[in-house]
């Protein structure tokens, strides 16, 4: 009678303990992110894909329903400009307390979306201009000039230094959301919009940020 079946069986159970590959960790790869559509179509908010009881500040949240909605809504709107942070992190709360420092009444932009820093990647923030209907501050460029882009331009600011990365992918719907919705508020082409650099000697967007495809989505 030979042993080898006994041995066979030794082994397939020791194997596992000697060569030390128990149970194998799967190793965790970032997961995609799930647009989150109502029935209307409209995208909400993007949050990503996690297990169970796993949160973390950079989980997005929905935007609030149609941030452009105001009753109030003023004819005085001619562009929509396109700023980022020119900061890794930030958010309403904290530019509204830079600006005020800086002088300025409050917040310069009309809305800012974030990156998961201070606010959840892709969160629209109303700043309180857009619901008093008040002029921005965002785009001066000259001390004496008319200020014509700050008394008629909604300024939109994405939390990032574009110089050095992208818009997170949330960040840009985020963006296309909003673009779309104050266009269609405001009845304004989509040559409203510009970028903060189209007005000033500034790279303001961004190298990084993605121009044409912005364009094109707002088309869509
Ligand atoms: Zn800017």
């Amino acid at each position: 009678m030979t042993h080898k079946p006994l041995v066979m069986l030794v082994m397939s159970i020791m194997a596992p303990v000697l060569v030390g590959c128990g149970p194998r960790r799967t190793t965790t790869v970032d997961p995609p992110l799930d647009p989150v559509f109502r029935e209307t179509g409209e995208p909400l908010g993007y949050r990503r894909q996690r297990p169970a009881g796993r949160r973390s500040r950079s989980q997005t949240t929905r935007p609030s329903r149609r941030p452009w909605t105001v009753a109030n809504l003023s004819n005085r709107w001619k562009y929509i400009i396109v700023h980022h942070s020119a900061t890794q992190a930030g958010g309403a709360r904290r530019f509204d307390r830079a600006h005020r420092d800086n002088g300025w009444d409050e917040l310069g932009y009309h809305f800012v979306i974030g990156n998961g820093s201070d606010t959840p990647d892709g969160k629209i923030e109303v700043g309180s201009r857009w619901r008093q209907q008040k002029h921005g501050a965002h785009c001066r460029v000259s001390p004496g000039d008319s200020n014509e882009y700050n008394k008629h331009g909604i300024g939109i600011c994405l939390v990032g230094n574009f110089e050095y990365t992208r818009p997170s992918a949330a960040q840009m719907k985020s963006l296309t959301y909003l673009t779309k919705g104050l266009l269609a508020c405001t009845h304004l082409p989509a040559s409203a919009v510009h970028y903060h650099r189209d007005f000033d000697s500034t790279k303001c967007p961004g190298r990084y940020f993605p121009y044409a495809r912005y364009k094109r989505d707002l088309r869509d």
